[in-house]
């Protein structure tokens, strides 16, 4: 049996040391001597700094890691060849300018693969990239974080309402957002109605176009989201035994495609298979299209028709031309707003993902359509974001990380302003906390985007849902403002200046009102308006039509008018311009945060290594609902005035805080607050008001790490610590984690009763469990840690416990200091220990 006492200055030696300890060893203190002694510890920042950057991964992080394994991709090989196959057929048949019909079907084939090749790299990820979201949903649900609306009335599917902790977090990303976005880019925010009216929404598309398609029961008239039915209804098929291989391989067939599918593939694919209600076994009727907006009527009447915003885009496209003043004239500039948006989607599933109210938040960037540079975009060009281009899709080859001045340059992607909002997209979705792996910017196909769109990137991220798109990075073009003007006859158009001012020939059509309004009546101000929106070619044409054949078929919106030569006056002049108007073309992030919010609650979720049931949420400290916790270690009176020293202190810093003074361990109480992703837990303990001015220690929840600091330090370091760690904060902090962590090499001994009752002088017992008991060992200088075995627990322990309850300690350094658990047992190198001490005798003399 040896004990001894050491006094350490060498971090080497020390580790070398303690690598070498065996079973024998029976007891060992080793005390670090600390910066304000005579002989201070010089911590080696250099060599220590990768430890302490080293965060505990998740192992579904590893996911894409695991992907780029060449195993893998033998495997995936075949699949990304059957993709690629389909890409070049659609490149030759678009360049051969083959018929549409053609290239769609061609295309539906690609997205088939595609799908296929996707799910194929999912379910190649390893069995323990997955992880355990009913636990996670369960403690979402505990803790309430959300919960569906009106649960006591049965719920309403599709509509959540957020608890403290939920409501918490998203106000925390909200203001992060407001930060990122709109104080750091000097945006113009506006707040508008949801109430929007019908003519607004039919102007933008939405009336017309913002569709699903949808079957009824024919008895009941229940709904179903056709192509969620058709899903639902095959993957049974393929989990009836009964059903023939031959109509599970057509089954599998249709899912694949099924996405490209319209009314009518739709239809026969239910007619074929003979689906009926999932709910009553009733037949369906035909596919048909249903809007997705909630509409509503304004006042009393009902003549009003409106409808909820399906987004918040509209509200800034008309008040363009305020918020254009209000940037006095001047391009480009950028509007935002953040606010609820309502689609009644059919059948909503998968929690969070798809509601039908949730937060936007976004963006329109005007700017001259024929200069899409971005004076900031310098700043962002080496930023390296993962693409998966068009192109990459159609080659079926894996998305790439590409520094996003290089995508733009070579014109992956479409301008710097475009650019310049993927990348600052990707450090929001960073800063909050999402894990850049499970992270990609997905173009659209060119058959994907509107009509109008000019190019399109989803910031998509991995979940257990698959890869879901949370933030909408497009570019519009002039398409919005157009829409707006035609409806309205107002002009949203900022003006260009010109370097010389230039003549112009005006062709213009007036309306002969006086004659228009006997003949159209109130129709005649709607095509005077419409007049006035040709361009001068239009006219032109219309002059010449009118001249030939005396009489011009105005088409408005698929209304005609007949107009003889004596309605339409055809006026033309010369005009000097200084400035030409432009139609600006409009960036737009956008951004669904109630789906960010999901995908970093599933990347925060973690499961303690060795107790999986201990299972919490590892918030940035920028988002996490609650920033600290505070927890007297006994309701011992004494200890009142620290902690209301610790709320002052905090309050002062605006800090969030939890106090936990119920009863139970202390590490009962960690638990429970590190499941609520509580960051940081203030411990006021014996220690802390023994002397003045007060101590504390403050604990990193996911890795455990401790500190002990004063109170007055408190605000000051949680502030920093938003941002940074422990370490890098302050080196004095840096030196107390260095010397925990020593501690943490000492605490790998197995001591004997002498260990426990010197033990006395410690705080006071932290856990007590059957088997082991830890001890917070305090002095002037910082909290140490000593994990503490009795000797019969600890003989009867096997070198995996140890391991375990080490990790559930220091999970954190757990990794650097694996190797000495396993000399646990071997025969003690009593030569590298006698070395040692003569080593460290001779360095502190
Ligand atoms: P979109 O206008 O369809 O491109 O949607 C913009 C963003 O809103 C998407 O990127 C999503 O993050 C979010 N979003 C769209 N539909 C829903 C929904 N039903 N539930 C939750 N979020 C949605």
């Amino acid at each position: 049996m040896l004990s001894g006492y050491l006094i350490l200055k060498n971090i080497r030696t020390t580790q070398r040391l303690l690598r070498n300890f065996s079973s024998d060893t029976k007891f060992f203190k080793v005390e670090v001597v600390s910066s304000n002694r005579k002989t201070p510890l010089q911590p080696q920042r250099k060599s220590i700094a990768p430890r302490f950057e080293k965060k505990t991964r998740q192992k579904i992080s590893d996911y894409l890691k695991q992907m780029a394994t060449p195993e893998i991709e033998a495997q995936l090989a075949p699949l990304r060849a059957a993709v690629k196959e389909y890409g070049d057929l659609i490149r030759d048949l678009k360049a051969k300018q083959a018929p549409k019909i053609d290239i769609d079907k061609a295309v539906v084939e690609l997205k088939a693969r595609k799908k296929l090749l996707e799910e194929t790299e999912i379910a190649l990820a390893p069995k323990e990239a997955s992880f355990d979201r009913l636990k996670l949903e369960d403690l979402l649900k505990r803790r309430f974080f959300y919960d569906q609306s009106f649960a006591i009335y049965g719920g309403v599917t599709g509509l959540y309402d957020f608890g403290p902790m939920g409501c918490a977090l998203k106000a925390n990303m909200l203001q992060q957002w407001r930060k990122h976005f709109i104080l750091e880019e000097g945006m113009l925010e506006v707040d508008c109605t949801s109430l929007t009216p019908e003519p607004v929404l039919k102007a933008s598309g939405h009336v017309d176009r913002f569709a699903d398609w949808m079957v009824k029961d024919t008895k009941n008239g229940e709904c179903f989201r056709a192509d969620h039915l058709i899903k639902n209804s095959i993957e049974k098929l393929m989990n009836d035994k009964k059903v023939s291989a031959e109509v599970k391989k057509d089954g599998e067939d249709v899912l694949a495609r099924l996405e490209g599918f319209d009314d009518k593939d739709m239809h026969e694919v239910i007619t074929r298979f003979k689906f009926k209600s999932p709910i009553t076994g009733n037949d369906l009727t035909e596919p048909i299209a249903f809007n997705l907006m909630f509409p509503t009527q304004i006042g009393p009447t009902g003549d009003f028709k409106a409808f909820l915003r399906p987004e918040t885009a509209q509200g800034i496209f008309v008040n363009f031309k305020r918020l254009l003043e209000f940037n006095q004239g001047k391009l480009p500039f950028a509007a935002a707003q953040i606010g609820l948006g309502f689609r009644n989607e059919i059948s909503p599933r998968q929690g969070l993902i798809r509601v039908r109210e949730f937060t936007m938040c976004e963006i329109e960037h005007f700017v001259d359509p024929e200069d899409k540079r971005f004076p900031k975009f310098a700043k962002v060009a080496d930023e390296k974001l993962v693409l998966f281009s068009a192109c990459n899709q159609l080659d079926g080859a894996p998305a790439r990380e590409v520094a996003i001045g290089e995508a733009v340059a070579n014109k992956t992607v479409a301008n710097e302003t475009l650019g310049y909002y993927m990348a600052r997209c990707h450090q929001f979705l960073m800063k909050v906390g999402i894990d850049g792996r499970r992270l990609r910017f997905r173009q659209h196909l060119s058959n994907e985007m509107a009509h109008y769109a000019q190019d399109c990137w989803d910031a998509e991220i991995l979940t257990s849902y698959g890869w879901i798109e949370c933030v909408g990075n497009a570019d519009r073009a002039c398409y919005d403002l157009q829409q707006h003007y035609k409806a309205t006859n107002v002009k949203l158009v900022a003006e260009k200046k010109l370097p010389e001012p230039v003549d112009v020939d005006i062709v213009e059509a007036q309306a002969n009102m006086a004659l228009l309004g006997k003949k159209y009546k109130k129709e005649a101000k709607k095509i005077q308006t419409a007049l006035q929106q040709l361009t001068s070619e239009q006219v032109t044409a219309i002059e010449q039509e009118l001249l030939a054949k005396k009489l011009y078929n105005l088409d408005i919106n698929g209304e005609k008018f007949e107009l003889a030569p004596d309605l339409v006056n055809i006026k033309k002049y010369s005009k000097k311009i200084h400035v030409q108007e432009i139609t600006p073309s409009v960036i737009e992030p956008s951004y669904g945060i109630g789906r960010i919010m999901y995908a970093l609650l599933e990347h925060s979720f973690r499961q303690r290594e060795g107790d999986e049931q201990r299972t919490f949420l590892a918030f940035k400290p920028l988002v996490a609902p609650i920033k600290c916790s505070i927890l007297p270690i006994s309701a011992n009176d004494t200890l009142v005035p620290v902690m209301d020293a610790v709320k002052e202190e905090l309050s002062h810093y605006e800090l969030s805080y939890k106090v936990d003074d119920s009863s139970g361990t202390i590490g009962r109480r960690y638990a429970r607050t590190d499941e609520i992703g509580i960051p940081f837990g203030i411990t006021v303990d014996f220690e802390s008001g023994k002397t003045t001015p007060y101590t504390v220690t403050i604990r990193h929840a996911e890795t455990m790490s401790q500190i002990r600091l004063e109170v007055s330090e408190l605000g000051r370091l949680i502030s920093d610590l938003n941002i940074r760690l422990f370490d890098s904060v302050n080196p004095r902090y840096a030196q107390q984690l260095l010397e925990i962590e020593m501690f943490t090499f000492c605490s790998l001994d197995i001591v004997d009763e002498k260990a426990t009752k010197a033990s006395e002088m410690f705080l006071g017992q932290l856990y007590n469990d059957q088997k082991w008991r830890s001890f917070g060992f305090v002095t002037n200088t910082g909290v140490r840690m000593i994990l503490v075995l009795d000797a019969t627990s600890a003989a009867s322990l096997k070198d995996q416990e140890i391991r375990l309850i080490f990790k559930r300690f220091h999970g954190h350094y757990c990794n650097t200091i694996s190797n000495p658990f396993y000399e646990i047992g071997t025969p003690m190198q009593s030569k590298w220990l006698d070395e040692g001490i003569r080593d460290l005798y001779s360095t502190s003399d």
